[in-house]
């Protein structure tokens, strides 16, 4: 019998673009054991030296950005421009985390009798599971501070995106990391990430990707208290007060649940707008949402792209064909490409009970729903009516206001007057089911240490 393989389409063409070996649980294991190996010599190396490798890596994914970001638009159909970026974000960790290897503080504590101090120490070999939705960047969310602080990353990417993790793993090598200290397991999650969940030398797991897995993952880890860092689904609300800049907020709404098609776990999919102003920001939204451009995603004006694959454009027709409600409630949509490919149109639904599927439960498609509420209260109630708490946008010129209902919100990123969530130098991470722990900023390595405390009599 042949070895598996897993075949990588191009959605935008849904053609074959490349077939890669799958891992098995027996490749898994050999790369557990040469990942320790690595890891072994690579946190006995000097803080300086991991810290100039990790920087020099970065300048070898700067110097290969392009081709990058080609790789992505053919494996992912992420339009050139966003490719780009997160190509770019790659580099940026890379380089923010490689500071970091020389900064590893632990701290002095009086004490009677003696000193106290800590050390953080790495933990060892780490599993990153990540998704399709943003390969790269959240491979390297992982990757760069767990080797900064001096661990071993085994990467297994989602069964569609195989090709710029195997590629980042190649600039690894060129740029003299040591071998088998990053390495990509390429496989299907029930195989070989499972593998790595249950394996006894991995010990730590950092999962993006659904709830439904996430929480899989999570009862597995239990067995052996295995350390885990979970990213997983939202449903962002997009509160819009009577007081914003309204032609603003609208004009920003449409890329903020279109950016990537809508498959972005950040994705501001409740338009919440207060009802004195719900009709005038709905005439503003409907020409911005028509005006987005979709289309291939290799050329330079396009901003939204295919979906990912065939089975995530049945889900995102599944939610909003049988999500609207009992009076159907209104769709407005933009416009797709006909003919191969994975494609869906933008599209915007009105009318819809707020508890209906389509208006709690996560698309990620290029799918939002609008609301009207009364006042702050009634905002806040319909904003935290999901079992989600990942992001969320408030937009108002009263600062009081922002930061009254920014307190109300139930989510781990905040945006005023904007909808940026993710920057590598600012923690990311949700409330309640949208995930455990966080990932990038100032703490990010220490999510991949153990703290150690040192105790010395001064008596003896
Ligand atoms: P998924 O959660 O099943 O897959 C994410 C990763 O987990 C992939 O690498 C996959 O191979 C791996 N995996 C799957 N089963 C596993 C297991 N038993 N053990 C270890 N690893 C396993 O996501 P999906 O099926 O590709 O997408 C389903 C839905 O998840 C989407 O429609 C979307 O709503 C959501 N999603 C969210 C995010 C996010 O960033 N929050 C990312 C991807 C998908």
């Amino acid at each position: 019998m042949s070895p598996p393989t897993l075949d990588v389409l191009n959605p935008a063409t849904a053609e074959v673009v490349a077939t890669v070996p799958a891992a098995s649980a027996a490749d898994v294991d050999a790369a557990v054991t040469r990942a320790a190996a690595a890891q072994r010599r690579w946190a006995a190396a000097a803080p300086a030296d991991r810290a100039r490798l990790l920087r020099r890596f970065a300048v070898v994914v700067d110097e290969h950005i392009e081709e990058l970001a080609q790789l992505e638009v053919r494996e992912a159909g992420h339009t050139i421009g966003n490719a780009r970026w997160e190509a770019g974000n790659v580099r940026d960790l890379l380089d923010y985390s490689a500071g970091g290897a020389e900064r590893l503080l632990g701290r002095q504590i009086p004490v009677a009798g003696g000193i106290d101090f800590t050390i953080l120490e790495p933990l060892g070999v780490v599993g990153v599971i990540a998704p399709w939705n943003f390969p790269m960047p959240i491979a390297a969310w992982g990757l760069a501070p767990a080797l900064a602080a001096g661990n071993a990353v085994l990467l297994k990417p989602a069964e569609t995106t195989p090709l710029t993790a195997l590629r980042l793993a190649e600039l690894a090598l060129e740029a003299g990391l040591p071998e088998g200290l990053f390495q990509v397991l390429p496989g299907e999650g029930p195989v070989a990430g499972s593998a790595l969940v249950e394996h006894p030398g991995v010990a730590k797991i950092v999962f993006t990707g659904s709830t439904r897995t996430g929480k899989h993952i999570m009862t597995r880890c239990a067995e052996r208290v295995k350390r885990l860092t979970l990213e997983l689904g939202g449903k962002s609300p997009n509160i819009v007060f009577a007081d914003a800049d309204v032609e603003a907020a609208a004009a920003a709404a449409p890329m903020s649940f279109l950016d990537n098609a809508g498959q972005d776990c950040c994705a501001r999919t409740r338009i919440l707008v207060e009802r004195t102003v719900y009709d005038r920001f709905l005439d503003l939204l409907v020409p911005a949402v028509s005006a987005v451009v979709v289309g291939d995603p290799a050329d330079e004006k396009t901003q939204m792209g295919p979906l990912i694959s065939a089975v995530q454009r049945d889900r995102v027709r599944a939610l909003v064909d049988g999500g609207r409600g009992a009076d159907g409630g209104r769709a407005i949509l933009g416009t797709a490409p006909e003919g191969p490919g994975f494609w869906y149109p933008p599209t915007v639904l009105t009318g819809v009970p707020p508890e209906a599927p389509v208006a709690v439960e996560e698309v990620f498609g290029p799918v939002a729903v609008v609301l009207p509420f009364e006042d702050e209260q009634d905002a806040l109630r319909l904003a935290n009516a999901t079992e989600y708490g990942l992001a969320g946008s408030v937009w108002t010129r009263d600062v009081g206001r922002a930061l009254r209902v920014g307190q109300g919100l139930r989510a781990g990123n905040l945006s005023v007057n904007s909808h940026s969530s993710v920057r590598y130098s600012t923690p990311f991470g949700g409330y309640k089911q949208s995930g455990l722990g966080r990932e990038l900023g100032p703490d990010a390595l220490t999510a991949f240490t153990e703290t150690k405390n040192v105790f010395i009599s001064t008596e003896a």
